[in-house]
């Protein structure tokens, strides 16, 4: 179940499901992110982001291995620098590709769409790729070739829009109204995250 901490509305998990409120906020999960009981002592690096999966609202269905990133010290700095670009895409938006991703297959799915100028376009092309779902990405037509690069590659459909950042958000919105079944949008799992 999904629901809405504005108005309290609740819609079904299933591909019906809007991508947000009928009030316009965004959708959450229905359920705590927090499990019952005491936290474990330790974690199993080998499951990477999936070693807390009790604290994940999807199970895994899709992964490449994400997460567990390298901590190495800089004593100079007083401080950890924590090597997120050792993702498989290279970007830390992968936690949120596997995860959206993950929920995408057990709704069954299958495309989904999405908006990004770089990361995360890479990261959701390549994820829906693994899962074997097809993805449209749509970006800034002035988007730099390096970042374009690694969308295409993943087999993803790049659809360049044209008037900035904003105008991409608008347009995907407005396609994705009008196109429905069967697309997912950036659903509440993107936003899913862990220190893994
Ligand atoms: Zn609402």
């Amino acid at each position: 179940m999904y629901r809405c901490r504005a108005c309290d509305r609740t819609y079904e998990e299933d591909v019906d499901a809007p991508w947000r409120c009928g009030c316009g906020h965004p959708l959450d999960f229905d359920r705590s992110l927090l499990p019952d009981g005491d936290p474990p002592e330790s974690a199993d690096r080998d499951r990477g982001l999936w070693s807390f999966d009790e604290f994940l609202p999807v199970d895994r269905r899709v992964t490449l291995g994400e997460g567990w990133t390298p901590l190495v010290d800089a004593p100079e700095w007083n401080c950890e620098f924590k090597l997120e670009y050792c993702f498989p895409t290279g970007s830390f938006k992968d936690r949120g590709a596997a995860t959206t991703l993950s929920h995408a297959v057990s709704l069954g799915v299958d495309r989904v769409v999405e908006d990004s100028s770089g990361n995360a376009g890479a990261a959701i092309a390549t994820y829906a790729a693994r899962a074997g779902l097809g993805a449209e990405i749509y970006v800034p037509a002035d988007a730099k070739p390096a970042k374009i690069r690694p969308i295409e590659r993943a087999g993803a459909t790049v659809r360049r829009i044209e008037g900035g950042r904003q105008a991409v958000t608008v347009t995907i919105r407005r396609r994705q109204v009008r196109s429905r079944p069967p697309v997912a949008c950036p659903h509440p799992s993107l936003l899913a995250t862990s220190p893994a």
